[in-house]
């Protein structure tokens, strides 16, 4: 969590938050300071800066030649990575979708409790994830923490190649609407670990023929886990295979 990119993390305000779905909230950043954000594309992270110990704003360091600079006296804010679920330089919007999990972390709490006017801080978006357009079929794993990187994904895979979805939430209710059709396959956590559901799903899964490319996301061991599935026993390619342990279940 140590990367600090080299621009300040600019200051946005929650425009309004909704609901999604019992356990999924989504904030609406406006601000600005969004202006010139490059936060299109497919699997887009940044780092969010939340202010801590009563503090209106977040302290954010600024850039100087000399790295980055924290304003003194000032407590340094909680930071946690998330995604770009939406950008829209038009509307001045980004959405952030947060899972209000049951491991009372301050990102989650900052979501479920964010008002309009509330500030906190981005950094800029990275991310190495690229489409491959000559793979054969794609494969998208993730649970909760990766459905707003799972809607970008999907959006960005080109029509007319497979794409097979395996996805992990609490229960039915926490199921989204996602581009990717027919085949996206829900999978139940119900009173099991996190992970285990998916890990069995998708080693239980046919795939297509041919070369395929693979993005998974999630709880971390799950991750760790479906990636050696993925390259030892499926065989794709060790480049084909992108693979982001998103939070540790302790
Ligand atoms: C590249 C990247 C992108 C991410 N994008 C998103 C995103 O768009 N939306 C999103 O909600 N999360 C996303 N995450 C995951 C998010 O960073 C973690 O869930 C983070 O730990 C949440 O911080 P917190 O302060 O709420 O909890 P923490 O203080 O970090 O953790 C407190 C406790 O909660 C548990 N916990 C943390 N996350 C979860 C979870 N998802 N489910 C169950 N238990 C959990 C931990 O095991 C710990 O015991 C992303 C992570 C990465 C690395």
């Amino acid at each position: 969590m140590g990367v600090m990119s080299t621009t300040a993390p600019r200051l946005l305000q929650v425009r309004r938050s909704t609901r999604i779905t019992p356990r999924m909230i989504r904030v609406t950043l406006e601000g600005a300071e969004l202006a010139g954000f490059a936060g299109a594309g497919p699997d887009r992270r940044i780092k969010m800066f939340f202010p801590v110990g009563g503090q209106d704003r977040p302290a954010v360091p600024r850039t100087t030649s000399g790295g980055p600079l924290w304003p003194t006296g000032e407590p340094r804010p909680t930071i946690r990575t998330y995604t770009v679920r939406r950008f829209d330089p038009t509307a001045g919007e980004l959405d952030v979708d947060f899972v209000l999990h049951e491991g009372h972390g301050p990102a989650a709490a900052w979501a479920r409790e964010a008002q309009a006017g509330a500030w906190v801080g981005v950094s800029e978006p990275g991310g190495r994830y690229v489409v491959d357009p000559e793979a054969d079929f794609h494969l998208v794993i993730g649970d909760e923490s990766a459905l707003p990187a799972v809607a970008t994904v999907l959006a960005a895979l080109p029509a007319g190649v497979p794409a097979v979805a395996y996805l992990e939430v609490a229960d039915v209710d926490e199921e989204q609407e996602l581009p990717g059709g027919t085949g996206v396959h829900w999978v139940h956590r119900d009173d099991r670990s996190a992970g285990e559901p998916l890990a069995d799903a998708v080693r239980a899964a046919s795939l297509p023929a041919g070369r395929g490319q693979a993005w998974l996301a999630g709880e971390s061991a799950c991750v760790r886990d479906l990636r050696r599935h993925l390259l030892d026993d499926r065989g794709l390619d060790r480049r084909a295979v992108y693979a982001t342990g998103y939070w540790r279940a302790r």
